[in-house]
């Protein structure tokens, strides 16, 4: 259904302004933790754009928690087919190393850019930003009361009893994240690759 007509057939050397976006829906199927130090991340925005100016709190899912799963099973696939380097040595010219050290012609970097020190940097071709859930966090999260039992699956060691308790917050099941993924200048091909990274992921 893709009309490939509207892509480039090589990957211009400078920018050219061709994007196509995935418009897509996140929705949590289990109880899921977004989250960087402990609370679940949110923020405070206006329910609508024009009508509707009254704030509330959404849960927000940062962009890097969105593309460095997509990246990764992206970079798992191109390895199991031999597309990319498994060598760790850093000196080694095809090595790829994520977040280390770039090979500069995979399709991950490519297609999702890298930046090294003065071995020069190709911007990202793939564009996100922050999500937010549709509903309000009052509405979308869930406390628990976690207990880290000990070996033997009870509470208590030797008759003490322990107080090792932990509360946490969890997204509800069914909440939905709105996205939406630009991608810039791409061929057919890497415009399916970035596509099945996402189609393909499932954990975030
Ligand atoms: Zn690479």
């Amino acid at each position: 259904m893709l009309n490939t007509q509207l892509f480039h057939t090589e990957v211009p050397p400078r920018p050219m302004g061709k994007y196509a976006h995935i418009v897509m829906l996140r929705v949590t199927e289990g109880y899921a933790l977004f989250q960087t130090d402990g609370e679940l991340n949110r923020a405070r925005v206006s329910a609508g754009t024009t009508s509707d100016s009254q704030m509330m709190t959404r849960i927000t899912l940062f962009k890097r928690k969105q593309t460095t799963p997509e990246r990764l099973n992206g970079r798992e696939l191109l390895r199991n087919y031999g597309l990319l380097s498994d060598s760790d040595d850093e000196k080694d010219p095809d090595s790829c190393i994520y977040n280390v050290k770039s090979c500069r012609k995979c399709p991950d970097c490519i297609t999702y850019g890298f930046a090294i020190g003065d071995g020069g940097s190709e911007k990202s071709k793939v564009y996100s930003d922050t999500a937010f859930s549709l509903t309000d966090y009052a509405t979308s999260h869930e406390v628990f009361t976690l207990n880290a039992p000990y070996e033997d699956g009870t509470m208590s060691d030797r008759g003490e009893v322990t107080s090792r308790i932990n509360q946490q917050d969890h997204v509800k099941p069914q909440t939905v994240f709105p996205a939406v993924i630009t991608s810039r200048d791409l061929t057919t091909n890497l415009f399916i690759y970035v596509l099945q990274n996402v189609l393909r992921t499932t954990r975030y």
